[in-house]
């Protein structure tokens, strides 16, 4: 006998981890310049030269001390500068007691909802959403409550949303800028979801916490700014990686802050260092620990990200496509010219070797997603065959 739900889990079809497979079998057989996959986001810029030469540097400097384990929140002296990071760039005074490091923002996610649910308790989602929120939530026991965003920019319903809370609320995860569709909230929306969460924090008389999923808050482009939530909203947990940032993903680092103004914060800080021994993270990678802490105010080259989205969206417009334009991360989630995206999406594949995941899988069905961390020179290739997909349909 084995747990049902953990064979469940390990054998669950990924659309997209099987879309990634089939390009590679795919370009096999025609050759990798005929395949246009847009299927996963694997960040396709390196991480800044620095990372790597201190990387080197540690290793050779300290080469027994660098592996040892260290501290379970982690070692203080990185924590420090991460703490001393933020607050030049958020005028706050965080301190590194608050700061529990962590295996990357899934980790940092799985110890903020172990640590926050109770029996009974529900966290809210926006749709279109991090797939893997479902399970996380659910693996923490509680039970995940999907909130489709408004259909035409991706923002929140706040109708919808009030209508979703209510006294089993124990959090609100937000990601912005967004994984599938690139969106980034701004202030005002998150002054008016703040204002909600604690008007609905009073009535129910317990606080909603509002869990900001944060690895591209540093991918965003000209315009944009991605307004720091705990300044807005006081039970705000930030969960951070520096996957995307540092272009670091294999290597499995970020943090959980639980700054000192959420309600029951050494309470709340203990239980995500209590969820994290439970999950048998123990601490996380010593090396990466100082290296991204010593790299902490640098982020990859992202200006190709840009100059994708630019060609992308202007492009796929003028074929007719429905796209709402993303202010970051690396995600396009263009609207499928029928109504169901995976026979959109199978299409795509088949007759046009154009590789784009289905956006059911993300809970907004009647779209794909498209990462565009991708050579430049791929998306150009690949116009024609978008064009050819768009034809197909008329
Ligand atoms: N949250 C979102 C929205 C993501 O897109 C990802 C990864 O793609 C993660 C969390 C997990 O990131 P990490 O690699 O830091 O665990």
């Amino acid at each position: 006998m084995v747990s049902e739900r953990m064979k469940g889990l390990g054998t669950a079809r990924s659309v997209i981890r099987e879309l990634f497979e089939y390009g590679k079998v795919r370009a096999a057989q025609i050759g990798a310049e005929n395949v246009f996959d847009f299927s996963i986001g694997n960040p396709s810029v390196p991480a800044p030269a620095a990372v790597n030469q201190t990387a080197v540097r540690l290793l050779t400097e300290q080469p027994d001390l660098i592996h040892a384990y260290t501290s379970a929140q982690g070692a203080a002296d990185a924590r420090e500068r991460f703490v001393d990071s933020l607050n030049r760039r958020f005028g706050s005074s965080y301190t590194a007691d608050r700061l529990y490091l962590t295996v990357g923002a899934a980790a940092s996610l799985c110890c903020v909802f172990n640590a926050l649910a109770c029996p009974g308790d529900e966290f809210v989602v926006f749709s279109p959403y991090f797939p893997e929120y479902k399970v996380f939530i659910e693996g923490a026991g509680a039970k995940m409550t999907l909130v489709p965003a408004e259909i035409e920019t991706f923002q929140i319903d706040f109708d919808a949303f009030e209508r979703s809370v209510n006294q089993h609320t124990k959090g609100v995860v937000i990601n912005t800028p967004n994984n599938p569709s690139g969106v980034v909230y701004s202030k005002k929306t998150l002054e008016q979801l703040g204002a909600i969460l604690t008007e609905k924090s009073r009535a129910y008389g317990h606080p909603i916490y509002l869990i900001s999923d944060e690895p591209y808050r540093e991918i965003v482009y000209a315009g944009v700014e991605v307004p720091w939530v705990p300044h807005i909203y006081r039970d705000a947990i930030v969960c951070y990686s520096f996957s995307k940032s540092l272009s670091l993903p294999g290597e499995r680092i970020g943090y959980v802050l639980v700054p000192d103004d959420v309600t029951d914060a050494d309470d709340v800080y203990a239980a995500v260092a209590g969820a994290g021994r439970s999950l048998g993270y123990v601490n996380a990678p010593s090396l990466f620990q100082q290296v991204t802490s010593l790299c902490c105010d640098l982020t990859s080259d992202i200006r190709v990200y840009e100059e994708n989205r630019n060609l992308l969206v202007s492009s796929l417009r003028e074929m007719g496509y429905h796209v709402v334009e993303p202010g970051g991360a690396f995600y396009l989630f263009p609207r499928t010219l029928e109504p169901d995206d995976l026979a959109f999406s199978e299409r795509a594949k088949k007759e046009f070797d154009l590789l784009m995941a289905p956006g059911a899988g993300f809970g907004a069905p009647g779209h794909v997603r498209i990462s565009y961390c991708v050579q430049t020179d791929m998306i150009l290739r690949s116009l024609p065959k978008f064009k050819a997909l768009a034809e197909s349909y008329q």
